[in-house]
């Protein structure tokens, strides 16, 4: 449905969209809608989403359910042929998507390329996995008996995602989930429905049956409903470790499997050993690439005396250059926050940082002037002088705040890295080996990056993180696969008699 709204004196169509339930485009229940704006320019409306409710996180999950038997008995290689042509699809959209994304979350679109692009490598990873999904043969201990274990789906995968990477994380989720034979009900962020919603478009056009996935569009008590409702079995989940330790505690009393990938305060060591400019590049794309918004951006410097107050004003010149605006446009290199409320966390944080006794050495302000009054920008901000103690050590601000931490040494630079309830990613640059593994070892991290920033995962790695990040999954790879099936261990007797293992092989 399309209405027709004026922005700045120009007509455009505003679309309302639907959810997707059983093979069916919907309307909400309530019938009601939210509307998704551009980040970037506020006046731009989107289109209106339905605002679902927990009555139709029912009728998802009941199609989810009627649809799991024909799935999970289709032969998985087949499976994976609708997963390869969903990565053709996309490669063919890519740009298309890349743009709406843009518009919608805000990053550049050279990002948001990179977005899809990782949508697209996971879709042919599991495509291939089709022809995979190994058990293993083991020998009995018994004569003429058969020992296996093997993969089978688990049933409605209930999968709620933040609004960062709104095409690339539902891939990871999704993909692996379907691969496996189970079916999908997926609540993507409010803040990226859009995103979602053509992702669903190319799963819908690859040719997956009615049913297998559904997509529910609303806001936080649609993906509790999602949790609550007695018909998901796994839920996987990406947000914020508040969220996640809610959602945890449900599914746990409910006794449903289920996988976290949560908030980060992800250090970069630079000792004074490194290629500066090296780690400069690194440094500027892990702290303000995605204006921040990453799970795994840089937040912690952490750079030996010796070369800090050199590597402070490089940092500080170049980031104090960096082209903030729309995303759609070329010179941009930073687009902006998500909402007005993630820009007065960044203030609340500035504001913490100055009473701590950090010192403000750029940035620390709403970002406004030409093309940007209209959108939530935020100037690259970087302090120094913070200590490991201080709250901007530890808790994340997620924004373009970077908090510079001066070392001593390799053996403080590590333990100050590990002093925070976060593990996600993390970074060491060194020309010293021996430090190198010392930091792979060492640091409690999920990923450490030797010489490279702590961005940059690839979709045949395993993903995720420890302590306050995660639960011990991984996404991505080929450990992901483990978390979306269940296993079974099958004997084979064909001796014709009862043999007791334990029992019939061992002399006392
Ligand atoms: P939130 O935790 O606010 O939201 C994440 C998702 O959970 C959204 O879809 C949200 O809905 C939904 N949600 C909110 N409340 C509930 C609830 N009670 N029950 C079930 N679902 C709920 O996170 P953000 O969207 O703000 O994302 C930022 C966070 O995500 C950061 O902490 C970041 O580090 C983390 N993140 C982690 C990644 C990783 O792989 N480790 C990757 C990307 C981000 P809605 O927003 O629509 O209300």
């Amino acid at each position: 449905m399309a209405e027709t709204m004026t922005t700045n004196g120009t007509a455009t169509d505003v679309q309302t969209f639907q959810n997707y339930i059983g093979g069916q485009w919907r309307d909400a229940a309530s019938g009601e809608t939210f509307e998704d704006r551009n980040p970037a320019r506020q006046s731009d409306l989107i289109g209106r989403f339905p605002k679902s409710t927990a009555e139709d996180v029912d009728a998802a999950v009941k199609a989810a359910r009627d649809a799991y038997d024909g799935w999970r008995l289709m032969p998985a290689p087949q499976r994976g042929d609708i997963l390869r042509k969903l990565g053709d699809i996309l490669t063919e959209r890519k740009s298309e998507l890349a743009h709406a994304m843009t518009r919608e979350m805000g990053k550049p679109f050279f990002e948001t390329k990179g977005d899809v692009q990782e949508a697209i490598d996971t879709a042919y990873y599991a495509a291939t996995e089709g022809r995979r999904l190994f058990g293993h043969t083991v020998p009995s201990e018994l004569s003429n008996k058969f020992n296996m274990s093997i993969r089978l789906p688990i049933g409605v995968v209930g999968v709620i995602t933040a609004w960062n990477f709104p095409v690339a994380v539902p891939t990871w989720k999704m993909f692996p989930a379907v691969l496996a034979g189970n079916t999908v009900v997926f609540k993507p962020s409010e803040e990226a429905p859009h995103s979602g919603m053509l992702l669903v478009q190319a799963m819908i056009d690859a040719g997956f049956p009615d049913g297998v996935v559904n997509l529910v569009q609303g806001a936080g008590d649609v993906g509790q409903a999602i949790v609550e409702h007695e018909g998901t079995n796994v839920i996987t989940f990406t947000g914020s470790t508040e969220t996640g330790s809610h959602i945890g505690a449900v599914c746990g009393r409910m006794h449903k499997r289920f996988s976290f990938e949560m908030g980060g305060k992800n250090p970069a060591i630079v000792m004074e050993d490194a290629d500066l400019d090296l780690a400069l590049e690194g440094l500027l794309w892990g702290a303000f690439g995605t204006t921040g918004q990453r799970c795994t951006a840089t937040s912690r410097l952490i750079v030996h005396e010796d070369v800090h107050d050199k590597l402070v004003d490089m940092l500080k010149a170049r980031a104090a250059d960096l082209q903030l605006g729309y995303g759609n446009e070329d010179a941009t290199e930073m687009g902006p926050m998500i909402n007005g409320k993630a820009i007065e966390k960044v203030e609340r944080y500035v504001e913490i940082a100055k009473n701590e006794g950090a010192t403000l050495a750029l940035g620390g302000e709403r970002a406004t002037g030409d093309g940007l009054d209209d959108g939530h920008f935020f100037q690259p901000t970087i302090f120094t002088g913070v200590t490991p103690e201080m709250r901007v050590a530890k808790e994340e601000v997620f924004g373009p705040f970077l908090s510079v931490i001066k070392i001593k040494s390799f053996d403080e630079a590590i333990e100050v890295a590990n002093n925070i309830p976060y593990g996600l990613s993390s970074a060491v640059y060194t020309k010293d080996v021996a430090r190198a593994f010392r930091a792979m070892r060492d640091i409690e991290a999920g990923i450490t990056y030797i010489n490279g920033p702590t961005i940059g995962a690839e979709a045949h790695m395993p993903f995720g993180g420890v302590k306050g990040t995660g639960n011990g999954h991984r996404e991505g790879g080929w450990e992901v696969f483990d978390f979306y099936t269940e296993t079974k261990t099958v004997y084979v007797d064909y001796s014709g008699t009862l043999q007791k293992a334990q029992i019939d092989n061992v002399e006392d």
